[in-house]
């Protein structure tokens, strides 16, 4: 398998050449050449596997540059009960009829990131052994991301993660979370500031190409291929356990910010998973489902994006909505360059409303959308949770509250639980009026040992911290 950019650039590169990358080099994303096929006998086959195998078995559709026997270790060594507290990994849950949820929310960081993040931990690793390398990872974050790249790398040969976050805004869970880190490889850096001037560091520091190349600084953000990749395996699982003939259909809700973890069931049923619909469910930040309705992708300066209570989906662009695009125009590099390189920086927007492509986003894609509020967050938690006996999150009621505007008779929907309540505490208690459900190992988290240094947001001052700690 050879992977291209979605701006039409003429390099093709293999998995492990892409692993490390972020973007291609004329700026687009990286695909695969196309995308393997799945009948219904190789479903049949696949139905009875464990997730670890069943992650090997997609992977290796994708990855012909790491010898299989390596391969499926470590999918074994990823995917594992004691990691995400079932065997099943990512349970079903019937919440009534016709809807379910895929919990996806078991790992270490209580939320759906885990699920890429734990394999592209092993997988980084396994690859910097190979090339005998070091990879500094830098990154910006709000709270689930960092966290979850932070558990992923901790104790990993060759890694160093240094995580900025806008100091005291993260929730008290997530910063416990975060900075109760002991590991040497692990830096938090809790920056004086907000969310965007961390994201500003992180870009300033990765423009000085020299101190890039001299400190070996890398990213784990959400274009990530080998993540968007770890993600299609659970439609499969989910799929599976939604229904017992080969052929049959099921549609999924998604709750989405950066269009990674929908993206990941586009490629799914792309291979030719039975999936009836795709639903995008934004907040209050509704970029995508403007899009879907009507063909306008119009970003948001700062100003407009909303602080909402399902702060995970809180952006004014969707970093991999373009990957979509690209296949939605045919495949045609140059088309998808001059939207997102010239269109949208010059203009803000591009409009597909009256290209022929734009209706097949329904028809031939099957994706739908919707937006939620956060009175319907509220409304939702309650009724979820009175009614049905669940306490979901702020982000899983969105797709909750969307998913029930896109039922269809006979086809099971699946919504997918991408964190859990105990993460976003405040908006269940105003929800519910009580303290959200808190699995065990988390008891008294708050409580533990901290290792984090706070820095004015200054890019000079995270240079030089970084500079500090890499030997
Ligand atoms: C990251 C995140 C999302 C959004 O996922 P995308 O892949 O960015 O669309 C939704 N919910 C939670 C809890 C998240 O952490």
């Amino acid at each position: 398998m050879r992977y291209l950019s979605t701006r039409g650039h003429p390099d093709r590169k293999r998995f492990c050449e892409i692993l490390l990358e972020g973007l291609a080099p004329d700026g687009g994303l990286y695909l695969p050449e196309h995308y393997p096929q799945v009948d219904t006998a190789t479903l049949a086959r696949w139905r009875r596997l464990p997730y670890a195998e069943l992650a090997f078995e997609i992977l290796s559709l994708y990855v012909d540059d790491i010898p299989p026997a390596d391969l499926r270790a470590l999918c074994a060594r990823t995917y594992t009960a004691e990691v995400f507290g079932t065997p099943e990994i990512v349970p079903l849950k019937r919440l009534e009829d016709g809807l379910y949820l895929e919990a996806l929310s078991n790992g270490p960081t209580l939320a759906f990131k885990d699920m890429a993040m734990q394999l592209l931990g092993n997988l980084f690793e396994y690859e910097l052994g190979r090339r005998g390398e070091q990879l500094n990872i830098l990154g910006a974050t709000s709270g689930d991301t960092g966290s979850a790249a932070e558990y992923a790398m901790r104790g990993k040969q060759g890694v160093r993660v240094f995580m900025t976050s806008p100091d005291g805004r993260m929730s008290p869970f997530q910063q416990a979370q975060m900075f109760s880190l002991l590991d040497a490889n692990i830096h938090n850096l809790a920056i004086r500031g907000v969310f965007d001037d961390c994201q500003d560091i992180v870009k300033a520091v990765s423009n000085d190409l020299a101190f890039k190349r001299r400190y070996r600084i890398g990213t784990v953000n959400s274009i990530n291929w080998a993540r968007l990749l770890a993600q299609v395996v659970y439609y499969f699982a989910g799929w599976f356990q939604a229904t017992t003939a080969d052929d049959q259909r099921v549609s999924f809700t998604v709750p989405s910010g950066n269009f990674g973890n929908v993206c990941a069931g586009h490629v799914a049923r792309m291979m030719g998973l039975p999936i009836e619909r795709l639903v995008v469910a934004t907040n209050e930040n509704d970029v995508l489902d403007e899009f879907f309705r009507t063909g306008i992708y119009r970003v948001r300066p700062g100003a407009e994006t909303h602080e909402t209570s399902s702060p995970s989906m809180d952006i004014s662009k969707a970093s991999n909505f373009e990957r979509f695009v690209f296949d939605l125009l045919g495949r045609d590099g140059e088309r998808t360059r001059a939207l997102f390189a010239d269109a949208l920086p010059r203009d803000g927007r591009f409009v597909l409303s009256a290209d022929p492509a734009f209706a097949q986003a329904a028809t031939r894609y099957g994706f739908a959308s919707g937006r939620s509020t956060h009175a319907d967050r509220l409304a939702t938690i309650r009724d979820t949770w009175q009614r049905l006996g669940t306490m979901v999150d702020t982000h899983t009621a969105d797709g909750l509250k969307v998913a029930r505007e896109q039922l269809q008779p006979g086809i099971p929907m699946l919504v997918l639980e991408t964190a859990l309540p105990v993460k976003f505490a405040a908006t269940i208690v105003e929800a519910l009026g009580r303290e959200p459900q808190r699995p065990a190992k988390y008891d008294g988290i708050e409580a533990l040992p901290r290792r984090v240094t706070v820095l004015p947001a200054d890019v000079q001052q995270v240079k030089a911290y970084i500079a500090a700690h890499c030997a």
